[in-house]
This record gives structure tokens, sequence and C-alpha cells, in this order.
């Protein structure tokens, strides 16, 4: 009970602290529409935001709904988002994910994160990227920016799964701060407590961090 209290009470600094670095945090890709916010999230994959939405600018104009991702020929999309990472497997998940979209779902995402699983290409992350983004459903989605964080800071062990990480980070925050505490951990790994030369010197956390590099 005492050691619980104290993880939350350390929990409750590392969000203040957070959030006055960065008050304002949010989802950084481009998007208008659910189709689009869902193909930027797959299209982010192993990818940064900025190279995402510098394709998206383009790619948006050409495919405007599901249908144009259904029914364009592979190869044609491919070409299309060949600027990004793993673009092959992406525009076959894609295409794949818009066609059982429209065919199962009627052409809505569905508002479960069950049945976002099932689509193609969709793991947990992305389910619960889009879930928090579109429906506001409180989730936090790990990424590598967010378990580095959480394992940095203590508030998860160097060993667990993304699975993990999110576990302990539900219970260690109230629900109604899930979103919001999965867009500031991120901007702190994206921004300041980077993989490589996170500026520990400048840090307010640094009286808590387990990995300081100084
Ligand atoms: S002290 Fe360094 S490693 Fe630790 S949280 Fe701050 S920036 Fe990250």
């Amino acid at each position: 009970m005492g050691r619980e209290v104290k993880a939350q009470e350390k929990a409750a600094i590392i969000h203040a602290k957070i959030s006055q670095l960065y008050p304002e945090a949010h989802c950084e890709l481009n998007y208008s529409n659910s189709t689009e916010l869902m193909v930027a999230i797959m299209l982010s994959q192993q990818a940064t935001d900025l190279s995402v939405n510098r394709l998206t600018t383009q790619l948006f104009k050409k495919y405007r709904a599901l249908e144009d991702y259904a029914s364009k020929p592979l190869g044609e999309l491919e070409l299309d988002i060949r600027t990004i990472g793993l673009y092959k497997n992406k525009a076959k998940n894609i295409r794949q994910m818009a066609q059982k979209v429209i065919y199962d779902h009627e052409g809505v995402f569905p508002n479960d994160q069950e049945k976002l699983e099932m689509l193609p290409g969709v793991g947990r992350k992305t389910a619960n990227v889009f879930l928090a983004e579109w429906y506001h459903e409180p989730r936090i989605a790990v990424d590598t920016h967010v378990s580095r964080v959480a394992k940095r800071l203590g508030l998860a062990k160097e060993k667990d799964t993304p699975e993990k990480v999110e576990a302990r980070l539900m219970q260690l925050y109230d629900r109604s701060l899930w979103i919001e505490t999965h867009h500031k951990l991120l901007f702190f790994g994206r921004y300041f407590c980077k993989a490589i030369k996170p500026k520990c010197h400048e840090c307010p956390l640094v009286d808590i961090c387990l990995k300081p590099q100084l």
C-alpha cells in the first residue's frame, strides 16, 4: 500500500513537471477525418510524424475516402507512399484495412479495441492511438518514446513489454489523465528525453530519474 502511494506520488510529480514543459502536447499527425487519421497512424509505424505529414499533404488530395484505398491497384498505392519506410507492407495493409472497414463495418471505423485490432496492420498501439484521438476513449498508447521515458523514470520496469508498460501507467494515472499523459510522455521522449543524447543537464526530473546521463 505504502509503496503504491509512493509510486503514485512520483507519477504525479512526473506529470506535473512534464506538463510544465509541454502543456499543449497533442497528436502531431495531420488529418481531417477518420480515414486520414487511421492511414496516418499506419504510415507512422517506424517513421516520424514529420515524414508522414510531408507525404500525406499530397496523398490525401488523391485518396479522399476509404474506397480510394480499397479500389486502387496495390502497385499504384505502393508508388504513392514509396517515400515512407516499409511502404510495401504498409500499402498492402492500408488497402486491406480499407476493404475490411467497408465490407465488415459499412465504412465506419468501429469504436471497439478488438474489432480495430482485427483490421490488417492494426495492432494494439495503433488501435489505442485511434480510439483516443478519434473517439476520445481513455487510452495510453505505448510507443518507443513512452516506453523509454517510463522506464528511465521508474514508472515501468526495464523488461516490461509495451502492454505491461501500458498497464502500469493506467494503474498510476487517473483514467481522466490517460490521453494527455500519453501525449505528454511522448513529447517528453521525442523532444527532451531522447534515446540518444537526452537533455539530462537541464532536466527537471533528474532527481527522480533512474538513468540520468550526466
Ligand atoms: S535525467 Fe535524462 S534520462 Fe532522465 S528523464 Fe531527464 S532527460 Fe531523461
